[in-house]
């Protein structure tokens, strides 16, 4: 430990650093001073409304990044800022000895994440978890620091040997435009949101160059293809091909102009993520060849026409449910049996017919569906087809794009999960939603907050305790065991009994009464439990969410796509007689090996192993406005947004705490030398020094390592005002 800054939370104050602040900032009057401070733990007093009237006057003079501490704090400028993002100022960055001088910058983080990957002092993996709610800019900012290690970490031989459209770097960020077309939508909250979470690992080898990348989804939201919240559309992939096909495409693909679809609302729109041929390119790059994008647009083009397919109410138990009789359907399912290489009849009987096996031999029922039914399995048919050719489009880009595990030593992930969602109505997707991102503020929490002032405490040095709301509570509710609400979904879900939605909420209720995050709204107009997120509390209805964590797929459905004759179909289900599938219930049916709660809960679990192993950099990405405006800063909103994240406490902490933390081990590995100044006599609390002797190191080498160990002590500080106190 080296140097404890001035601190606004450990309580003394008696230097001079906090009176020379206070008058420079008196003496640069108001916002005009405000709007000059770097760095958010130089605010004084750090109080949330401080530091919202720093940001907005940074806002309101264009300067859209913040240090906070060990965060840094994005506000979304929702304008083209070209100069800002340019390749001049990439190279400035990553040129300069001490990018922490320069102005506050995603670059900055970029370029000290490169840095310590190489760096003596702790070397090891790294990763940037970018945060914020939906429309903050995420996406954007991950994009941004793709681009920039494109650039830094490029590979200098292969310039010339490689064309620029078959480097590596080029084709990593190839992959953004397929992944964004494919899993990203325009709701209400931002015309191009992400409805997947991404961790993408950029595999660098020992010289620093980018050798190749890894890409991890989490739970893409594929209830979108078949259903669509009003005023918000499809995955923008359907409105490319809907909109960019050519004149003999649409005649392969069945899209007459002006077709209208039932799934793809609001097509006048259009928007720049409707780009077709931006896909089209990036596909070609990362080797998804003119054939087989041809019949994955087709198989796409057949799913549109599924959607037309709907279905009446026959009024006998005993009678398939009839199609309905109108323009738009009628057709529809014999085009998408067509497009999907499947016997239209086989479909249609599919659709409509219910297989149930039952008694001891297993005999086969054929019940015909209720209209209700028959909806549910086009849209089943629909969710899963898109799911697997999801997950399908993601493995070809790794395996177009990552490294042999010979050619990278480290990595650098970066982290860009959909933010903290909370509707009118929420479901099973929002409570999947805010429990990851639940999963990441306790991380941000353990990793920061708690354990750097536990440290602090363990080693017996002076300092007052900055308390902060831990979420682990919340926590214990959402998936602690033995009871928790994903315990009691799953165990719904095993059971397999019918239940109400009203029966769910007492037995949520009653199980887990006097959970000090389980809220109560007496007023709900629905049966709901209420979650006291760290971010906010959430309503969530209990109807359809034990269906929806069964997430089933009757066997029909998949033994249909398993006969399709379309190639891309036959990769995607292959045919495989010993498949176990979720089964239609009957009497004695087994309930499902894996929920979806469980199955998150999982990836999730992996997830915040890597980032467990990597030294995290955290960048808060704010939403100004939730309109999308230039220059309006609403600050009821912000201040919810900064509170949500805990961003006071952090700079409480960050202001007060100590600006390096290394272990013995490396430090000594750094700075052994330095013992030839001063040898250690007595050997200190953690035993004697392990370093070798003073022979090992030539006499020329001893200016260059003091003037590293300055270095890294300058990098570390946190701003110039600051008064340090030195231990
Ligand atoms: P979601 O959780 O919904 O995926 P997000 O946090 O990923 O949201 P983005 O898609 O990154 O949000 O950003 C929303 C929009 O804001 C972008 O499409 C872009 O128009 C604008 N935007 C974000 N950051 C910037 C920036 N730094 N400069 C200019 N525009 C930006
Ligand atoms: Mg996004």
């Amino acid at each position: 430990m080296l140097q404890q800054a001035d601190g606004h939370g450990s309580g003394s104050d008696a230097h001079g650093g906090e009176a020379l602040r206070e008058g420079l900032q008196e003496f640069l009057g108001g916002e005009a001073s405000l709007q000059q401070l770097d760095d958010l733990t130089k605010v004084n007093p750090v109080t949330l409304e401080t530091v919202l009237r720093c940001l907005q006057a940074r806002y309101m003079a264009d300067t859209f990044y913040t240090n906070a501490g060990c965060t840094l704090v994005a506000l979304n400028p929702f304008k083209p800022v070209p100069q800002l993002y340019s390749p001049e100022l990439m190279r400035e960055y990553h040129a300069a000895s001490q990018p922490q001088t320069l102005k506050p910058h995603i670059f900055t983080v970029g370029e000290q994440t490169y840095r310590n990957v190489r760096s003596l002092i702790e070397p090891v993996n790294q990763s940037i978890v970018v945060s914020g709610e939906s429309g903050a800019g995420k996406t954007w900012t991950s994009r941004c620091l793709m681009k920039f290690y494109a650039m830094v970490a490029a590979s200098p031989t292969s310039w010339e040997s490689h064309k620029v459209a078959e480097r590596i770097e080029q084709r990593i960020l190839n992959s953004n435009p397929i992944m964004e077309a494919f899993g990203n939508a325009c709701t209400l909250r931002n015309n191009n949101s992400s409805r997947f979470g991404k961790f993408i690992q950029l595999q660098l080898n020992g010289a620093q160059q980018m050798t190749g990348a890894a890409v991890q989804t989490y739970l893409l939201e594929k209830t979108r293809v078949a259903c669509q919240a009003p005023s918000e559309r499809n995955f923008h992939i359907f409105y490319q091909i809907y909109k960019g096909a050519r004149a003999d495409e649409r005649v392969q693909w069945r899209l007459p102009e002006g077709a209208a679809f039932s799934w793809l609302p609001h097509p006048e729109r259009t928007l720049e993520e409707d780009c077709f041929e931006v896909t089209r390119e990036a596909m070609l790059h990362l080797g998804i060849d003119a054939p087989t994008q041809n019949n994955i647009f087709q198989a796409l083009a057949g799913l549109l026409h599924l959607g037309n397919t709907r279905f009446a109410d026959s009024g006998n138990e005993a009678q398939p449910c009839p199609l309905v009789d109108d323009a738009q359907c009628q057709g529809s399912v014999g085009t998408s049996a067509l497009l999907l290489g499947l016997p239209e009849d086989h479909l249609l009987e599919t659709l409509r017919i219910r297989t149930i096996r039952a008694g001891r031999d297993q005999q086969v029922f054929r019940k015909p569906c209720s209209q209700a039914e028959c909806d549910t399995r086009r849209d089943c048919l629909a969710k899963l087809v898109y799911a697997r050719l999801f997950d399908w489009l993601v493995s070809v880009i790794n395996s177009s794009i990552c490294a042999t595990p010979d050619s990278w030593t480290t990595f650098i992930g970066l982290l860009d999960v959909y933010g903290f969602e909370s509707f009118p109505n929420n479901s099973l997707e929002q409570l999947c939603i805010n429990y990851a991102n639940e999963k990441l503020q306790q991380h941000f929490v353990a990793h920061y907050l708690r354990a750097q002032q536990e440290e602090y405490a363990v080693e017996g040095l002076a300092w007052s305790f900055v308390s902060y709301q831990d979420n682990q509570p919340c926590l214990d509710l959402i998936e602690g065991s033995p009871v928790s609400i994903c315990s009691l979904l799953n165990e719904e879900c095993r059971l397999n009994r019918p239940s109400s939605a009203a029966q769910l909420q007492t037995r949520i209720e009653s199980a887990l009464t006097g959970r000090p995050r389980l809220g109560r709204d007496r007023l709900s107009p629905e049966p709901s439990f209420t979650v006291l997120h760290y971010a906010g509390p959430v309503r969530y209805s209990t109807a359809g969410l034990v269906e929806k964590n069964k997430d089933p797929v009757p066997l029909e459905l998949t033994r249909l796509l398993q006969q399709s004759q379309d190639p891309l179909l036959k990769v995607l289900f292959p045919a495989d007689p010993e498949e176990k599938s979720q089964e239609e219930p009957s009497g004695q049916n087994r309930a499902p090996v894996l929920t979806v709660v469980s199955k998150f809960k999982a990836s999730l679990e992996q997830l915040l192993q890597v980032l467990h192993s990597t030294t995290p950099h955290y960048i808060r990405c704010i939403k100004p406005n939730s309109q999308a405006q230039v220059q309006i800063f609403h600050r009821e909103e912000v201040l919810s947004q900064l509170e949500a994240c805990g961003l006071v406490e952090t700079i409480h902490i960050s202001a007060a705490g100590f600006p390096i933390r290394v272990s013995h081990r490396n430090f000594l590995e750094r700075y052994k030398l330095l013992r030839r100044l001063r040898p250690a006599t007595t050997p200190g609390p953690h035993g004697p020094c392990p370093a070798g002797g003073q022979s090992e190191w030539p006499p020329c080498a001893e200016p260059a390592m003091l003037r590293g160990l300055l270095q890294d002590i300058l990098h570390a500080l946190p701003a110039p005002l600051h008064c340090g106190r030195t231990k």
